[in-house]
């Protein structure tokens, strides 16, 4: 796999890495279709479903690490626009569960260069819950479906009942960024014991990174003692 932009190409991103034969000779032989494009997709990229054309053309972050209130480290390779944000958005529709599982792939690539050390990930990875009211009306969360080729490929046990939305909350793209951040507080509760624990938070798109502070709150009341937020995707200006 060739990743453009920031990601170093030659570092354990071969699909056939940590997988068993007979899933590298199905994955290894397996054609499909791009996501974005539909064009066939053959070889290594078969297992990401994205054409190398498509690959190139995502909006790569040069600088993936970003700064946010709260969190100890944040991450997102790519930025929420072009072809990545409509990624997202079709990951939330019903039917999205393939476009979701895919670029939990493509984040779990890039995840496993940036924390090239297992003594440096997190021994916990908590996908954003939705409000049950938005479960409902959508049938999934795709932070979860995110979080699960991320869990797998990083080694990181996932912790999908750890925190709980105790209320609901307005969509915060419709509020103006000084809002979100009140609009949010006090929405989650860790029911997990994470005393000592390093945890990572997983959604689709950070923007003010509100969602995610509101969160590191309730996990570090529960005890945790570093958090860090992944996400496939920044709504930030690209620099
Ligand atoms: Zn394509």
């Amino acid at each position: 796999m060739d990743y453009p932009g920031p990601v170093p190409a030659d570092r354990g991103l071969h699909p056939c890495h940590h997988l068993t034969v007979i899933d590298n000779l199905w994955r290894c032989l397996f054609t499909s279709l791009c996501v974005l494009c539909d064009q066939e997709v053959r070889g290594h990229n078969a297992r990401l479903q994205l054409c190398r054309w498509c690959l190139a053309s995502l909006p790569w972050l040069s600088r993936p690490d970003l700064e946010l209130p709260g969190i100890d480290r944040a991450f997102a390779p790519l930025a929420y626009e072009g072809a990545a944000k409509n990624w997202v958005l079709e990951a939330k529709h019903a039917g999205g569960l393939v476009a979701a599982r895919t670029l939990g792939i493509l984040l779990a690539d890039t995840l496993a260069d940036a924390y090239p050390f297992s003594s440096e990930r997190p021994e916990r990875l908590i996908p954003v819950p939705l409000s049950s009211r938005r479960l409902r009306r959508r049938g999934h969360n795709q932070a979860a479906l995110l979080a699960a080729p991320v869990a797998r490929r990083l080694s990181v046990p996932m912790g999908r009942r750890d925190v709980r939305r105790i209320r609901h909350t307005p969509v915060l793209a419709d509020l103006p960024p000084g809002n979100r951040v009140d609009a949010v507080r006090g929405a989650f509760t860790a029911t997990a014991d994470l005393v000592g624990a390093r945890v990572a938070i997983l959604d689709d798109v950070v923007t003010t990174g509100a969602t995610a502070g509101a969160m590191a709150h309730a996990l570090r009341a529960a005890g945790a003692r570093e958090v860090h937020l992944w996400a496939a995707t920044a709504a930030i200006h690209r620099t």
